[in-house]
């Protein structure tokens, strides 16, 4: 069986940072060929639901529809003005974090309550379809910032839910290995091909474009978990075997990982 792995290198931050960067000049080449087709990208993904929306609205204004007719174009165009809405907010996200050079902080993340939230947002998102099972010791925290780290664990999850069909199931796992912090999530969805795993985390990059659509996705997430996991010090590993499923997992280093006495509400 062929396993497929990306490692994202991320670079450290501090006084390396530079030096990795003006050492990996491939790594600069590429970047820019990304920012240049970027705004391309941004106009491409927001001009289709908005196409979509003046479209519907076109129609309304000028044929006579029956009240259930009316009621399903609003819906349509609630929708496609959702869309509009979250790769905006995502781009804003972005935006922050690429423009942020202060450090993500030092404070230690309640991870009880981060991993609280990855549980409802599963289960909302699944909604009783998937089988989701978490393994998780409740005494490992990391240093950083909270809000982030939900936001790129986050983003690990729903994707483990929305790339998995029906009666699948998703098993996120929260321990210390060797001294680091380890978060993955392994699940039995449609996996990925070889040649695509190199480019998830660019932005837009999307496997299966309409698959990521019907499901909500904007195709930004893996490039907000990517920035996150980069303040972070963290690494990000994927593997992944087509038509079987994927495992996404997330290593902190050393000296971000702590340890709190458990409290038992
Ligand atoms: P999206 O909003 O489209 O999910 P992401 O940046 O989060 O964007 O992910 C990029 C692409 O990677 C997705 O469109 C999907 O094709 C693929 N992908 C991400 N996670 C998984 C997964 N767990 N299983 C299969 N494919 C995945």
């Amino acid at each position: 069986k062929r396993q497929n792995v990306l490692s994202v290198q991320v670079f450290p931050y501090g006084e390396n940072r530079k030096l990795v960067l003006s050492a990996d000049i491939t790594e600069l080449e590429r970047t820019d060929s990304m920012r240049r087709d970027f705004v391309a990208n941004v106009s491409h993904e927001l001009k289709t639901p908005l196409t979509v929306l003046s479209g519907f609205l076109e129609t309304m204004r000028e044929l006579p529809l029956a009240e259930d007719e009316r009621a399903r174009y609003l819906e349509l165009m609630e929708q496609q003005a959702s869309r509009m809405r979250n790769i905006v907010d995502a781009l804003l996200v972005l935006a922050k974090l690429e423009g942020d050079v202060r450090p993500p902080g030092d404070q230690a993340v309640d991870m009880r309550s981060v991993i609280n939230h990855l549980r409802e947002d599963a289960a909302t998102l699944s909604g009783g379809r998937h089988q989701i099972t978490f393994d998780v010791d409740d005494t490992l925290t990391v240093t950083g910032g909270e809000t982030e780290i939900l936001s790129a664990l986050g983003n690990l999850v729903t994707n483990a839910v929305r790339y998995t069909p029906e009666g699948g199931t998703i098993h996120v796992q929260w321990q210390a290995s060797g001294g680091k912090a380890l978060f993955s999530v392994q699940d039995t969805g449609f996996g990925i091909p070889p040649a695509d795993i190199p480019r998830l985390t660019e932005r837009f990059y999307r496997v299966d474009r309409s698959r990521s659509r019907d499901t909500g996705g904007t195709g930004l997430g893996l490039a907000i978990v990517k920035h996150v996991l980069q303040r972070h010090d963290a690494v990000l590993e994927v593997r992944s075997e087509e038509g079987h499923g994927s495992t996404f997992s997330v290593r902190f280093p050393a000296q971000r990982t702590a340890r709190r006495q458990a409290v038992h509400a």
